[in-house]
């Protein structure tokens, strides 16, 4: 999906293909549909799962790239299942980042059961910091994303804000059912792997829950480490009654 105008408004960082389709994809659908340029960074290209292998998840990882509107996608290869914060991967990620230049970076909720998604948050964010610094050599120039904000809809936590996915939602099931190396109906439905209705279920009320906190069908969660700036009161896009 290499493009010659790499530059990007929103750029996802995320631990796995399929990630982002479950968590943020909603909120990138919304963007492209305003005409920002949006992309997806994968950190692995997911060879540690049970099912498929990874250029089988590459290649629906592309699928699911046109059905999420991206104007680019990539995967750095990075080790699956053993994600770790080092400089190395930071500046791998930092590279990315100076030549796709996006205003904006979403990453994992930086506390998540899957080890990897927890590193991810803390090898995007090292990265961000790092792409700023000028002393830092990689083949582009310095450059750091005005904001960074964390797809939070697994973690425990109060959003600092909820992106309206109404009417993203069912293309965002669209793009995670092209995996369907992973959500394809298996021979023998598991635990691990239920079947597309059980995913839906799942997704849908998760959605629902956080559209319900900012009074739409379907909601996509963001937490922010900086309080976000209001300079007109009357414009705030959720209503009190
Ligand atoms: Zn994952």
């Amino acid at each position: 999906m290499e493009e010659a105008r790499p530059e990007l408004d929103v750029l996802a960082i995320a631990a796995h293909p399929d990630d982002v389709e479950q968590t943020c994809g909603g909120t990138l659908i919304r963007m492209a549909g305003l005409g920002y340029r949006t992309g997806v960074l994968d950190l692995t290209a997911g060879e540690m799962g049970t099912r498929g292998d990874p250029e089988l998840r590459l290649r629906e990882a592309a699928e699911a790239a046109r059905l999420l509107g991206l104007a680019w996608r990539g995967n750095l290869r990075l080790p699956d299942g053993r994600l770790e914060n080092t400089f190395e991967a930071r500046l791998k990620v930092a590279a990315e980042i100076r030549r796709l230049r996006p205003r904006a970076v979403i990453l994992p909720y930086w506390q998540a059961r899957h080890p990897d998604h927890a590193r991810a948050a803390e090898i995007g964010y090292g990265a961000c910091f790092l792409a700023g610094l000028r002393r830092v050599e990689t083949d582009a120039p310095a450059y750091r994303p005005r904001n960074v904000m964390y797809s939070s809809v697994y973690a425990r936590v109060t959003p600092s804000f909820v992106v309206d996915i109404s009417e993203q939602f069912d293309r965002r099931m669209q793009a995670l059912l092209a995996y369907q190396s992973q959500y394809g109906l298996p021979d023998e439905p598991s635990a691990l792997f239920p079947d597309p209705e059980e995913i839906r279920e799942r997704l849908a009320a998760l959605a629902r829950y956080y559209g319900n906190l900012i009074g739409v069908r379907y909601g996509e969660p963001f937490v922010t480490r900086e309080i976000l700036r209001v300079d007109d009161i009357l414009a705030l896009g959720s209503p009190s009654f």
